[in-house]
């Protein structure tokens, strides 16, 4: 009897556990485009466009190894809407033994195939997901009987566990962490290695036809789409970076700089998270750079950091506090999401600016999506559930396992402390440390009140002040509230007038 194995659209890579022992001769392998995932939040267009491009170069490869794939197109007469449409299908047809899938990266997917197996009357198989290090109740074995689950323990586990950057029972260097070398700005324009472009074959252009007429209404520019849509691209992204830009990498980690989001990250993350990469694979480069001499500690093990400890940290962190999580608003954050998060039309130029990058490339770089979108959706107390929407659709690398806990507990706070020790909220020196954006902005950064005072100053202010009652006694924030008390108090009043004034506007939908 055959098995069918349904393989997601992140679930691109021959190594997944669902395509071991496969038999070629009777299985079959289903992928299907179908509605339900493509517009349960509006995706940025060349999100959609990544995904199904390269779900169909990934059934291509497996006609090829000789596999048989029963693959359904998006506009295709024969395609059914759904994942459960096409698999109760499959099973009417083939009348397999058992259905055969990888864990899915989103919980209401898993709890959705969790019924399958009573409505088909069918064996579900749900093998681990190996896109990832550690199993899934790695976090949940560590997060025992802990009241705090900071990443940089959980980190540091995965270091012995998987002995890399370590000499013996000791990390690389003395040190576990290197973050305090890595947060230099640009001096002057930097001249960096452009980000790998690929050319447009046949099938994204079909592809990208597809989506502009099925997805008119959707977020993001379609222009100029140049991304790995196979694992043979996505391994020359890889090379590339750590050829030409992970040497920098850490130093300007947390650089913003107008008109350029790409600067020395790896742009990896879509194709870690679509399985076109795994990660050992790309820490294993990043070793080996180390090794041979071609990067330094402090740029080798943030970039580790970033996969082996926050990418790894996040899964974990959903699984174990979902559906929980979801639902999260610590804060009581209530303010809707303003139209400038669709249209970039603000005077914060900081703000368009991210927003512009984002709608151009459905990527900004992590320091842009946290201190810049993040810092101000948390100053602003915007809805927790309107910024996870936003965060999930517009970025081609989101999948609700590592969005919802960067949105929700890194960004919002919303989880009430699980994941951060304070909230990442800052005024706009950071942003103005950091980035080149306020020399062009419609307001000063360096000022703390009146008409042309930066929002982001006064907003941190009132931030502060509003949410008295939960961070006062924190000890990351004593050091905040003693400044304040330390604070002219008419300047702190007309600083809270003004945070006034503007959340009016902004409720209003009036330009800020
Ligand atoms: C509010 C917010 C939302 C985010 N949403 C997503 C998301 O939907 N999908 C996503 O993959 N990342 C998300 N991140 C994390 C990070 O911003 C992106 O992984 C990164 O910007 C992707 O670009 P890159 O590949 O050039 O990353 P680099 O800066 O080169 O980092 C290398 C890799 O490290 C991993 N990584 C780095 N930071 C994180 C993190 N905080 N959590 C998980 N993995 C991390 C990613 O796999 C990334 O590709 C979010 C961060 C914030 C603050
Ligand atoms: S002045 Fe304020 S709003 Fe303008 S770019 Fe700088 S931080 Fe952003």
């Amino acid at each position: 009897m055959s098995n069918i194995i349904l393989i997601l659209g992140d679930q691109l890579n021959l190594q997944m556990n669902s395509l071991q022992g496969v038999d070629k001769d009777t299985d079959r392998i289903l992928m299907a485009e179908v509605k339900t995932e493509a517009t349960y939040v509006k995706h940025h267009k060349k999100k959609i466009v990544f995904v199904f491009s390269a779900m169909r170069h990934f059934a291509l490869l497996l006609r090829e190894k000789g596999y048989n794939v029963d693959y359904y197109r998006y506009d295709s007469p024969d395609n059914k809407g759904s994942l459960y449409a096409h698999v109760e299908d499959a099973v009417a047809s083939y009348q397999p033994e058992k259905v055969c899938v990888a864990h899915p990266g989103e919980y209401r997917l898993l709890s959705e195939i969790k019924q399958w197996e009573s409505k088909l009357g069918v064996a579900v198989e749900i093998s681990s997901d190996n896109r990832f290090i550690a199993e899934q109740h790695f976090f949940a074995d560590w997060a025992e009987g802990k009241k705090q689950f900071r990443m940089e323990f959980f980190y540091r586990e995965l270091r012995k566990h998987t002995g890399l950057l370590m000499e013996g029972n000791q990390p690389s260097g003395g040190k576990w962490n290197y973050d305090a070398d890595n947060r230099e700005s640009f001096k002057k324009a930097p001249d960096i290695p452009p980000p790998s472009t690929f050319e447009v074959d046949d099938i994204t252009k079909e592809v990208i036809d597809l989506v502009n007429i099925e997805f008119s209404g959707h977020f993001g520019s379609l222009d100029d789409f140049h991304f790995a849509v196979t694992r043979a691209e996505a391994l020359k992204v890889l090379d590339t970076f750590i050829d030409e830009r992970l040497e920098k990498f850490g130093q300007y980690q947390d650089a913003m700089l107008e008109g350029d989001p790409w600067l020395y990250h790896s742009h990896i993350g879509l194709y870690l998270n679509t399985g076109l990469l795994m990660p050992m694979e790309v820490l294993l480069a990043a070793q080996n750079a180390f090794d041979n001499d071609k990067a330094p500690l402090n740029s080798v093990e943030g970039f580790i950091r970033q996969i082996l400890g926050w990418r790894e940290y996040v899964r974990g962190f959903y699984w174990y506090f979902m559906p929980g999580l979801k639902d999260k608003n610590y804060l009581n954050a209530q303010r809707n999401l303003p139209d400038f998060f669709w249209t970039a039309n603000t005077k914060m130029n900081c703000l368009s600016q991210c927003v512009q990058d984002t709608h151009q490339h459905a990527y900004a770089h992590h320091i842009q999506r946290l201190m810049v979108l993040g810092n101000f959706a948390l100053l602003a107390g915007l809805e927790p559930k309107q910024v996870n929407e936003w965060y999930l659709l517009v970025y081609a690398d989101a999948y609700e396992w590592v969005e919802m806990p960067n949105v929700s507990a890194m960004v919002l706070f919303a989880d009430g402390g699980h994941l951060a020790s304070k909230p990442y909220a800052a005024s706009g020196s950071y942003i103005n440390k950091m980035s080149n954006y306020c020399g062009s902005c419609h307001y000063s950064v360096k000022e703390k009140t009146g008409a042309q005072a930066c929002p982001f100053n006064y907003l941190y202010w009132h931030f502060v002040e509003r949410n008295r009652d939960k961070f006062e006694n924190n000890p990351r924030m004593a050091m905040i509230y003693r400044t304040m008390t330390k604070m002219d108090e008419t300047k702190v009043k007309h600083m809270f007038e003004d945070a006034d004034t503007f959340l009016i506007c902004l409720d209003n939908n009036e330009e800020v």
